[in-house]
């Protein structure tokens, strides 16, 4: 029997996960289908229910639901409870079982397809919302020298560099947090923008000279077209850029070998997306 997963979301329309997941099982010969849904903005446990009484076996969770997702489980990986969100859920045995594969997702993409080592580097992250708070273990698991968390509102950096003081002293990682004036007269080898402010067109107000030489530009949004943090890193002298396309294939490999336990080849599925979005 063909085994079942989805994406919630709202809105959901316009997600890639469906056409990645198919590729995955394609390329795997794994019997399963992977559809999306749209959840009520007041309606997700119910859908989640629903889905499972249809014979559901796992799903990914996207905006807005990861912080419900995580209430939701009955059970949570290690990364899920330090991440305070879940974006994939496993059915079985009557429990919710959640993980968050977002990080190891952004950190392959990273260290493994662009081949930029996070080691001993100097890494800043900008913004403080969920998808910042989703990957800073993982980040520091790689032992950064450094990780700096800056956004507009102050307080909330200043509370994840506290939150994570502990897991970054057992690397030997200093971790800091605060707002962009607070960059000024620092430079970084990997700047990674998890803001939303791409979304919405806007730029960062980020100080000059922050870009070392050779450094690597990261933002998780993609798109057609360079996003505006890109734009704005390339006027300052970052060496490399790259949009979060590869971080949400490389997440959805994760997904699907928690699922699955066969973790797919994710280089071919990448350049086909890479190729749809540009056309
Ligand atoms: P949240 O709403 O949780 O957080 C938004 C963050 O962006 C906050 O830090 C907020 O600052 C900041 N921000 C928003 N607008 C501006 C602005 N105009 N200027 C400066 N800062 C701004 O969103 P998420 O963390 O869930 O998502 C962030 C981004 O990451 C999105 O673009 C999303 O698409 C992307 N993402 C990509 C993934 C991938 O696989 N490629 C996976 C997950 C997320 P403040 O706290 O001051 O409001």
């Amino acid at each position: 029997m063909t085994d079942l997963y989805c994406v919630f979301g709202n809105p959901i329309a316009h997600s890639k996960s469906p056409a990645i997941h198919s590729a995955f099982a394609a390329a795997t010969s794994q019997d399963l289908r992977y559809e999306a849904r749209l959840a009520p903005l007041d309606g997700f446990a119910a859908s989640v229910a629903e889905f499972v009484a249809g014979g559901g076996r796992g799903a990914n969770v996207t905006v807005p639901f990861k912080e419900e997702a995580f209430r939701l489980c009955t059970r949570r990986s290690a990364r899920a409870e330090l991440a305070g969100a879940v974006n994939t859920l496993n059915f079985a045995d009557g429990e919710i079982v959640g993980d968050n594969t977002d990080g190891a997702g952004l950190v392959r993409d990273i260290v493994a397809n662009l081949g930029v080592a996070l080691a001993g580097r100097r890494v800043l992250l900008l913004g403080a919302g969920g998808a910042a708070r989703g990957v800073i273990e993982p980040l520091l698991g790689e032992r950064p020298q450094s990780l700096t968390i800056a956004n507009r509102s102050a307080d909330k950096a200043e509370l994840l560099a506290e939150i994570f003081q502990k897991n970054a002293s057992t690397v030997n990682a200093t971790v800091n947090g605060g707002n962009y004036e607070k960059l000024a007269g620092h430079r970084f080898d990997v700047v990674i923008n998890a803001t939303s402010a791409s979304l919405a067109g806007a730029s960062l107000p980020l100080p000059p000279d922050l870009f070392a030489a050779g450094s690597l530009a990261y933002d998780m949004m993609y798109g057609k077209g360079e996003t505006p943090f890109l734009a704005l890193a390339r006027s300052q002298g970052a060496a490399r850029s790259a949009d979060g396309l590869g971080m949400l294939v490389e997440q959805a490999a994760e997904a699907f070998r928690l699922w699955r336990g066969v973790r797919p080849v994710t280089a071919g599925v990448l350049a086909n997306l890479r190729a749809t979005l540009a056309a």
